[in-house]
């Protein structure tokens, strides 16, 4: 056994206790638990899943000029010629790029899938830090 690693695992456990003590002598544990139901995300300003999506610009497909789609239930409706499109036809028009919900700035987005997923699975501001995801990371 490589006694470096022992030394690190040990220092990695009272770390680990140091955090957890706090909470075992605190009676009120449990409704703290629930209070944050995610630990992992609640340092950063952010949504989670489809439903969640930013704002969206798009191209219509009839004339080319750009659609906003406020969120992902509302109906693609150009607002220069008559082409209307139902929320669930969004990925098979072309984004333009998703909107910044917290402060309107462009963000950018990415596919962590390309195989499977053809529209943008996560999208970053990079003025206020606003991060929106479509799975969960974990
Ligand atoms: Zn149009
Ligand atoms: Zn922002």
């Amino acid at each position: 056994m490589d006694d470096r690693f022992g030394r690190v695992f040990r220092g990695v456990k009272r770390i680990v206790d140091l955090l957890v003590d706090p909470l075992r002598k605190n009676p009120n544990a449990a409704k703290f638990d629930l209070s944050i139901p995610e630990a992992h995300t609640t340092t950063v300003d952010g949504d989670t899943g489809w439903a969640s999506r930013p704002p969206a610009w798009v191209t219509c497909p009839q004339c080319g000029s750009d659609i906003h789609q406020r969120d992902v239930h509302e109906t693609i409706d150009c607002p220069r010629c008559v082409a209307t499109y139902a929320p669930n036809e969004f990925a098979e028009l072309e984004l333009k790029h998703l909107q910044c919900p917290v402060c309107g700035n462009v963000m950018e987005d990415g596919i962590r899938h390309p195989n499977v997923f053809t529209m943008p699975e996560w999208a970053t501001c990079h003025r206020c830090h606003y991060h929106w995801e479509f799975d969960h990371l974990f």
